[in-house]
């Protein structure tokens, strides 16, 4: 089933405020089953959003419009939807009882211009509020369903989890869905895809949408199957596959972050971490700091941006710096190692960097960075050469040297076992 999300409302067209309701909207909808192919944002004007319903029906089974149910002049859409739909405005007695309750409720007098929000279009479905005045309806036509939910997103969400509408689309439901997540680091997008192309053309019982964030790629997986325990069949064979295939460089399963993993891995090895950041500013030790008890694992870190203080805090040697210079791997190295004896944590990571827009030279330019890694076992640094503005070139520092630590931690505790 297809659907279509119109949001109306002359502040959400001028980008006064954002359209959380279509996000919240098309992910509500995807465990029932219903795919999103459409959304429309369109001012309050009649005539606009007649032509939308029209446009949405053509494409889509159902249209879900929000906002413009208010009481207010501009709020127009059972209006437009009725003419869409060629039905007529009927006023609900049982609507104008539960509003004049909610107004006694209010110690409130009801304003006339209230009564406006008891009309529908004829043959809807009538759904109450509970956390406003403006009910909802689904209206049914042979050219598919519309449902018009109120602008509020504190309304539109407790709206979605009433009986009646939670009913209303578990009728729809046809088979059962799962979605899981999995997240990479180290290879990009089109790589993945490549892997799985054959399963993105092959399974049609299986959605795949890969998507790359900085440094990172997320794989949503939709299992479709007439069961629940068919659909986690068919995630778990692809899931296996993936593993064979492309296993290494998958960290998560799931919605957790990659410092959130570090933190769990350093907790279940019983280790701790330290950082001593150049280019990155902190950066890495803010990402940490972030997911609370992370003071289990991470023991603290120092930003050693200028030379001096890379030699005092982690004992980088005067020879290295004069002979290779702060952004190379035997600095990465000795910053790693000296901020890990520094702090007595058991693994230490370091980053050193040119993060541009200025000091790039031919042999070293923007964009260069070394990761360092130390642990009892060894001390080793990478070298990347990250493209983009300061900012990126920073944060895919502080990821990477997150995914190092992730790996240390990894092999440290197998070490150890
Ligand atoms: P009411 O007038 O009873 O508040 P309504 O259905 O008429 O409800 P609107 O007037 O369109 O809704 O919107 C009310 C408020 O809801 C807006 O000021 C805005 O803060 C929020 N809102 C509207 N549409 C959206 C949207 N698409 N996403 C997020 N918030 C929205």
């Amino acid at each position: 089933m297809k659907c279509c999300i119109i949001a109306i409302g002359a502040e959400v067209v001028s980008g006064d405020i954002l359209n959380t309701n279509g996000v919240t909207i098309a992910n509500y909808l995807k465990p029932y089953g219903i795919k999103t192919v459409m959304q429309l944002t369109v001012d309050d004007c009649k005539k606009d959003i007649v032509k939308a319903i029209k446009r949405g029906l053509k494409k889509a089974d159902l249209v879900i419009t929000t906002g413009g149910l208010g009481p207010t002049y501009d709020d127009i859409t059972k209006k437009a939807v009725a003419k869409a739909l060629d039905r007529e405005l009927i006023r609900d007695e049982y609507s104008v009882e539960m509003l004049n309750l909610y107004f006694r409720r209010a110690q409130k007098p009801m304003p006339q211009s209230n009564l406006s929000q008891c009309y529908f279009p004829k043959g809807s479905q009538i759904v109450q509020n509970p956390n406003g005045t403006a009910p909802a309806c689904i209206t049914g036509t042979k050219e598919g369903t519309v449902m018009m939910l109120p602008g509020p997103p504190i309304e539109v969400e407790a709206l979605l989890r009433t009986e009646e509408i939670t009913s209303y689309f578990d009728s729809l439901k046809q088979g059962e869905i799962v979605e899981t997540t999995l997240k990479f680091f180290g290879i990009g997008e089109s790589h993945l895809e490549e892997v799985l192309s054959d399963y993105m053309k092959k399974e049609k019982n299986l959605i795949l949408a890969p998507y790359a964030k900085t440094g990172e790629v997320q794989l949503k997986i939709t299992a479709k199957g007439d069961t629940r325990e068919e659909a986690i069949t068919r995630t778990n064979t692809l899931k296996e596959k993936l593993y064979e295939l492309v296993g290494e460089y998958i960290y998560t399963e799931g919605d957790r972050k990659l410092e959130e993993v570090l933190l769990d891995s350093l907790k279940q090895n019983g280790q701790t971490l330290a950082t001593a950041e150049s280019c990155t500013g902190g950066m890495i030790g803010q990402m940490i700091t972030a997911i609370p008890g992370s003071s289990d694992s991470y023991f603290g870190g120092a930003i050693t941006y200028s030379n001096e203080l890379k030699q005092k805090i982690c004992n980088v040697s005067s020879e290295t710096l004069s002979e290779y210079g702060a952004v190379s791997k035997g600095t990465a190295c000795e910053m790693a190692e000296g901020i890990r004896l520094f702090t007595g944590a058991d693994i230490g990571v370091s980053v050193t960097g040119i993060a541009g827009p200025g000091g790039g030279t031919e042999e070293k330019p923007v964009g260069l960075v070394y990761v360092g890694i130390s642990t009892c076992d060894k001390t080793d640094a990478f070298r990347f050469h990250f493209v983009g503005n300061r900012d990126k070139i920073r944060q895919l520092s502080a990821k990477n040297a997150l995914h190092l630590a992730l790996c240390a931690s990894k092999s440290l505790g197998e070490i150890k076992k």
